[in-house]
């Protein structure tokens, strides 16, 4: 057997049920494994390599920054963490920037915001942060508790207290009932539930959301971790639905391949936190946020158009396709219900040389926002023969 293979099973903690593939390099959309087979990229490593493995002008600023220095701590002023925080606010309409590590984090620093914020403006009381049923937002113990899946929950009891889960269809009438006797500091929501199973919300339901948190004075959270740094085909997902969240977060794309998370705060609560609210040694890392400039500064409205032209691409050619049930999703985050066990048409898609995800059920894509045309159709002909049912 493969070495690395072998010796992974016997010494990595067994959270991950792995492909066996190794991979080795890539290069954009083509990645290769230990044998020298290719693959087209239709995960990105869960949407984190926005433009593709070693996009030349992210290696260039990365390696730039790691041979000036690769960390200090964040008790130094650094040029590539302001840098990055300014073109965030200016491009989001957001205030303030607090940089961490991941996307977990990302939205533990938005709960705590949103706790701050309500237990000082309306009383210590208000803790419950409300979220939807089917999210996803981490695996720390407090966004485990913000998840609303129970199968994550059961052997991590006692769980954070203080969140509830509302349907997400039907879920105004919950937040009315809720309204009159839970004190509610925040509500999270993923525009577009990622490891949910691709389902884009209501844009009714969204724009009620945004209006019941503005009548009650509540902190409404976007968790753009998955959907953000134009993803859904616009900048942030919440801007195709019309709406201004106090609190974003973000991580996976973000960094382009490095880890970094970023949770923006929106006038309401640009001011909430003060020195030793909030803190994170590696949070802003210098090497990751010139990264993450190189990458921002590149999806503009002609990248943006891109991302919408592909989409339409693959709605087109896999909608009504044989074996396809529904294709779900909004820019190049795509969920494919197939009448095949989702599995079994990853595995076929594999074999063929094209890594593609799966989300409860479905098939799932996640291709890089710049991936070739023709790497992309080539991709849907395989994906498209795999969904057939024999
Ligand atoms: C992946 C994801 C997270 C967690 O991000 P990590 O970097 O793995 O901590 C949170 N929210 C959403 C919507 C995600 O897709």
């Amino acid at each position: 057997m493969n070495n690395v293979i072998e010796q992974d099973g016997k010494y990595i903690a067994g959270t991950y049920a792995r492909f066996p593939v190794e991979i080795v390099r890539g290069k954009g959309s083509y990645l290769y494994d230990g044998e020298g087979k290719q693959y087209i990229d239709m995960g990105t490593g869960i949407a984190v390599n926005t433009f593709g493995m070693c996009d030349d002008a992210w290696v260039e600023a990365v390696e730039k920054q790691l041979s000036a220095f690769a960390h200090t701590s964040n008790l130094y002023y650094t040029a590539p963490c302001v840098e990055l925080a300014k073109m965030l606010c200016e491009r989001t309409g957001m205030k303030k920037v607090f940089f961490s590590n991941s996307g977990a984090e990302a939205n533990e620093c938005a709960i705590k915001a949103a706790r701050k914020y309500a237990a000082e403006k309306k009383g210590k009381e208000y803790t419950t942060i409300v979220t939807l049923k089917n999210s996803f937002h981490g695996r720390t113990l407090t966004t485990l508790s913000a998840t609303g899946q129970e199968h994550y929950h059961e052997l991590y009891q006692p769980l954070t207290p203080g969140f509830e889960h509302v349907d997400p269809n039907g879920g105004c009438y919950e937040l009315e009932a809720m309204a009159a006797h839970v004190k509610i500091a925040g509500i999270m929501i993923e525009c577009v539930q990622g490891e949910g199973g691709v389902n884009a919300l209501d844009a009714e339901f969204v724009q009620y959301l945004a209006a019941f948190c503005k009548k009650h004075d509540i902190v409404l959270i976007v968790d753009e971790v998955q959907t953000g740094n134009g993803r859904s085909g616009q900048l942030y997902s919440y801007m195709n639905f019309g709406i201004s969240p106090d609190v974003v977060t973000t991580a996976k794309g973000l960094g382009g391949g490095l880890p970094l998370g970023a949770t923006m705060l929106g006038e309401k609560v640009q001011s909430v936190f003060g020195f030793g609210d909030h803190g994170s040694t590696f949070g802003g890392n210098p090497v990751a946020c010139a990264g993450a400039v190189s990458i921002l500064s590149r999806i503009d409205e002609a990248l943006l158009n891109g991302v919408r032209e592909r989409s339409e691409l693959i709605f087109s050619t896999l909608q009504g396709a044989e074996g396809v049930v529904s294709v779900s999703g909004m820019g190049l985050m795509i969920g494919i219900e197939t009448e095949k066990p989702a599995k079994e048409v990853l595995n076929a898609c594999m074999e063929k040389g094209v890594l593609v995800l799966t989300a409860k059920n479905k098939v799932r894509l996640l291709p890089a926002l710049n991936i070739p045309m023709d790497a992309l159709k080539q991709a849907l002909d395989v994906i498209k023969d795999a969904c057939k049912v024999n």
